[in-house]
């Protein structure tokens, strides 16, 4: 086989992907889901949940996306340096998503900016979105990807406090922002919080954060206690299910850090839906394939 034929073949794996990870949830934002739905004794909140789940069904049946806003395409990507495609890697995910804009279909989502024109296929100026890291030696490459809505999108903030502010600033700030623009995020939520020392790094560990699986914890234990207390903090808030109130208001909290400056902390926040469309997709030399976040499926 030739190097032309095997990028058609990874790209073609792409497109499959994609489109099958705006139609279906990842294991464990259904395990969550499901665990939510069961605990909830107020009626109107389990009706929701029970539609959230006639949808999901529905939308394998008819085998069309989740929701109507299939976001725009992040790809987080851990790649060996051995990989024999690195090279052509970014036009592949390029063309893999222009595919699966037709294919599956997805709502056309790329807005450039300042000529506010739609390109209509999904790509744009840094559109996909790529985050890279290249890892030594290896031969494979891990693709992380994301569906960024736009209602999921619209909670995003960061800001640098004063370090004399203290945790208890971070804690405020993480709750201002979702009681004023959890709502529009179609909750239950994931909360991703990144703690470092400027907002772009916090702002890119706090999109990391959601990509983590629901129910792993930060590595610190005080960071996974402070991720335990604002799940706790925020289910009290009783947001609800699709904002309508109810037992629990988050999916979970999950916290990325970073070194800081001593005179800064910044802090990010980035939300997942529950409709939350994350695929992670192990791509090796030989062109095989195993699918991590959505167990046992072949494309
Ligand atoms: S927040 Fe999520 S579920 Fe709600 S409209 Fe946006 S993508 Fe769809």
């Amino acid at each position: 086989m030739d190097n032309k034929q095997s990028i058609s073949i990874i790209t073609g794996i792409m497109a499959k992907f994609i489109n099958y990870t705006g139609k279906h949830l990842p294991d464990d934002v259904l395990v969550k889901l499901k665990e939510l739905r069961d605990s909830e004794d107020q009626k109107l909140a389990r009706l929701v949940y029970e539609t959230m789940f006639d949808n999901l069904e529905k939308a394998i049946q008819l085998d069309r996306p989740i929701c109507q806003d299939t976001g725009v395409l992040n790809f987080f990507i851990r790649v060996g340096s051995n990989f024999p495609y690195l090279a052509q890697l970014g036009d592949i995910l390029k063309e893999a998503v222009k595919i699966a804009t037709i294919e599956s279909p997805l709502r056309h989502n790329a807005v450039q900016i300042f000529d506010e024109v739609n390109t209509g296929d999904n790509t744009g100026e840094r559109t996909p979105f790529i985050h890279w890291d290249i890892v030594d030696d290896n031969d494979y490459v891990e693709i992380e990807s994301y569906m960024a809505g736009g209602g999921c999108s619209l909670p995003g903030r960061a800001i640098t406090l004063m370090p004399s502010q203290g945790y208890e600033a971070i804690v405020e700030y993480v709750f201002d922002t979702m009681v004023d623009w959890g709502i529009n995020a179609c909750p239950p939520l994931l909360i991703g919080i990144g703690i470092a020392g400027s907002v772009e790094n916090a702002a890119l560990l706090s999109k990391k954060a959601i990509l983590r699986p629901i129910g792993t914890h930060h590595p610190n234990p005080k960071g996974a206690k402070m991720e335990e207390m604002l799940e706790k903090g925020l289910n009290e808030v009783g947001i609800g299910p699709q904002g309508i109130s109810g037992n629990s208001s988050v999916m979970g909290v999950h916290i990325e850090s970073a070194a800081r400056h001593p005179s800064t902390i910044s802090v990010a926040i980035n939300v997942g839906c529950w409709a939350h469309r994350r695929g992670f997709i192990r791509i090796k030399s030989d062109l095989s394939y195993e699918i991590l976040s959505h167990k046992g499926v072949t494309l």
